[in-house]
């Protein structure tokens, strides 16, 4: 068993997108382009309603996958799919885009703050053009894992002490899980070898890898941490305790071009979504 060291810490770095959301963006930088299969990775949270109530008005996808995670607040959505909801407080929308969907998600403006991430995986090739679908996810259908030593994680996909994720059947093989763990605790997953795997640190501090007296350095909140190859993941929170998120992914090592909201592997590909999206067919029957 390999364990995985710490590669990298990326800063994340304040912007604006759709029609001025003020965001923490990880990957989707100049700095970080993307982390193959990771695309995007977006942390949107504010007490003040100005930074996030334009929201994203209609808009297109073509190639991901989107996910949002919402710890707090809610956002409405509707789409090209003839679906709409609100995904709220620990709700998640694991959206495929495939061959292409129209979409808006609009925060609401709630009693307390709007808090989540968004996060893109990239589509292999022979599923860019899929059927689009939403597996949409209420918190209640998220399973929790309460370890001994105070852990809690929430699985929203992969598996957690033979504890099985909320969403299932996406050709990554993606883990994605929200760990909170109490001060001085080491928290340790298994990850399946040559998987591209990230933390996304958003409350507290932690270090990855080693026993006490060789850990690494301190990842304070918020920053995203990526990790070496390896097999079995360690975290250790700091003082105050830690929440962090635990992602990873099969990479797809394709070529890519990214477009906006479309991740295609040719520039033709995507000139032809843009063609299509003003000749009115970019949405296949
Ligand atoms: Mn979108």
């Amino acid at each position: 068993m390999i364990e995985r060291g710490l590669k990298d810490v990326v800063t994340p770095v304040a912007t604006s997108d759709g029609a001025g959301v003020r965001l923490q963006r990880s990957i989707a930088t100049e700095r970080l382009d993307h982390l193959d299969p990771f695309f995007l990775f977006d942390h949107f949270g504010s007490e003040n309603a100005n930074d996030y109530v334009a929201g994203f008005p209609m808009h297109p996808h073509r190639g991901i996958e989107t996910i949002t995670y919402m710890l707090d607040g809610s956002v409405a959505h509707r789409d090209s799919l003839g679906s709409s909801g609100v995904i709220g407080a620990g709700d998640v929308q694991w959206m495929t885009a495939g061959s292409g969907i129209l979409h808006e998600e609009m925060p609401k403006i709630g009693p307390r703050r709007l808090d989540g991430f968004q996060i893109w995986v990239n589509l292999p090739a022979k599923l860019k053009m899929t059927r689009p679908r939403y597996q949409d996810v209420p918190s209640s259908a998220i399973p929790e894992v309460a370890r001994p030593d105070g852990a809690r994680i929430r699985v929203v996909a992969g598996e957690v002490d033979g504890v099985p994720g909320a969403v299932r059947e996406i050709f990554a093989g993606p883990t994605y899980l929200d760990i909170a763990l109490p001060a001085g605790r080491t928290f340790e997953q298994p990850v399946p070898r040559g998987h591209t795997a990230i933390l996304y640190v958003f409350q507290g501090e932690v270090s990855v890898g080693g026993a006490a007296p060789s850990r690494g350095p301190a990842i304070r909140a918020p920053h995203l941490a990526i990790l070496e190859d390896g097999d079995v993941v360690r975290v250790h929170a700091g003082g105050a305790g830690a929440r962090f998120l635990l992602l990873s992914a099969q990479p797809l090592r394709e070529p890519y071009a990214r477009y906006g909201p479309f991740v295609m592997n040719t520039r033709e590909e995507i000139a032809e979504a843009l063609a299509e999206l003003r000749a009115g067919t970019f949405i296949k029957p």
